[in-house]
């Protein structure tokens, strides 16, 4: 692409987003239903975090890895990973057991858990919801797709469940219903990481190869998706890192033993795998731009999709996938061990 096609590319693109998320604005808001007068801008990963690792307001989103034309790669603090769905209100107030640095340090309640699980299945739905209005606006320009029907229909699967999700753990968090989060690593680590993110992933297999999640099960209607919560977050000197799912998600005990099974290094490292290769709403400081530039494994990474090349589209190019060696965690940098930490930068 010349400067003259990316710059036309980046305007098209965000024209279908601005339209994208004019489409699914909710006319209700999801956690206390009332009307929504105006749009409130909620963070994904909280915003008092972010700062601690923007530099002059800016950060680098995900794509930095996955694209090479480097379009729309960095983000300005105001509007990273941001989502729309609930009132400025409730946006103030739902989540403030948990963002606050004092209260990630100290014991974890269920009622803080649960608010994290809200927000992290909130993310997810509304980025599921944007992804089908803007592939859909994409689809009336060009009719690229032949069977867009079904398309759309496996990912309004996905919205359905996600709202399943949703009243089940703002259930928890309203009620303060206790014992059924289990949290299979917290800590407060002594360093700055220059990586911040919030969100749940849904496993395929765990470290040891055993299944968690069948990913591509779209025809038994019943068959739920069982999901992993994780934070990572840099405080001004220090950094939360913790990892959690409902003991209803049982498939992730295997994961718990094992975690129980390895060294502190190890579940970082396991950790910081995890989110690199299932996660795409993490952000980083640009003070590591070089790593994220160069490092041929991170890249890979971002291409792969549940191990498979390219995004999971297999095709002769990519000899079906066939031969293909996914990357490990032990082949990419640890960026939440205290090597990568901001202050020794
Ligand atoms: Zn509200």
């Amino acid at each position: 692409m010349n400067e003259q096609e990316k710059i036309n590319f980046k305007k098209e693109h965000n024209d279908r987003m601005r339209k994208a998320r004019a489409n699914i604005k909710p006319s209700n808001c999801m956690l206390c239903g009332k009307p929504i007068t105006s749009f409130c801008n909620s963070h994904s990963v909280p915003k008092f975090s972010l700062k601690y690792i923007a530099n002059d307001g800016e950060l680098l989103r995900a794509s930095v890895l996955a694209d090479p034309e480097k379009i729309n790669v960095s983000s300005g603090l105001k509007n990273t990973g941001t989502f729309h769905l609930i009132c400025n209100e409730c946006d103030g107030t739902f989540f403030q057991d948990y963002e606050s640095e004092e209260k990630l340090k100290g014991e974890l309640s269920d009622k803080i858990l649960a608010q994290i699980a809200v927000k992290n299945v909130l993310i997810q739905l509304f980025n599921k919801k944007l992804e089908i209005s803007y592939i859909r606006i994409f689809q009336n320009e060009t009719n690229l797709f032949a069977n867009f029907a079904d398309y759309e229909a496996t990912r309004q699967f996905d919205v359905n469940t996600y709202i399943k999700e949703f009243e089940f753990h703002k259930n928890i968090a309203e009620n303060s219903i206790s014992g059924g989060y289990q949290i299979i690593y917290h800590e407060i680590l002594p360093y700055k990481i220059p990586i911040a993110f919030q969100g749940m992933i849904a496993m395929k297999n765990d470290f040891i190869g055993q299944r968690i999640n069948e990913l591509h099960n779209f025809k038994d209607l019943s068959y739920k998706i069982q999901h992993l919560h994780i934070l990572a977050l840099p405080f001004e000197n220090e950094s939360c890192v913790l990892a959690f799912y409902h003991k209803t998600d049982r498939n992730y005990q295997k994961l718990r033993h094992y975690f129980n099974s390895i060294s502190r290094d190890e579940k970082l490292k396991c950790l910081n795998y995890l989110i690199l290769e299932y996660a795409e709403n993490y952000f980083f400081s640009s003070k590591i731009y070089k790593e994220l530039e160069t490092n041929k494994y991170l890249k890979q990474l971002s291409r792969e999709a549940n191990g498979r090349p390219d995004f999971g589209l297999l095709a002769e190019e990519n000899s079906y996938g066939i031969g293909y060696k996914p990357v490990t965690k032990d082949d990419i940098p640890i960026f939440l061990s205290k090597e990568w930490a901001l202050n020794s930068i």
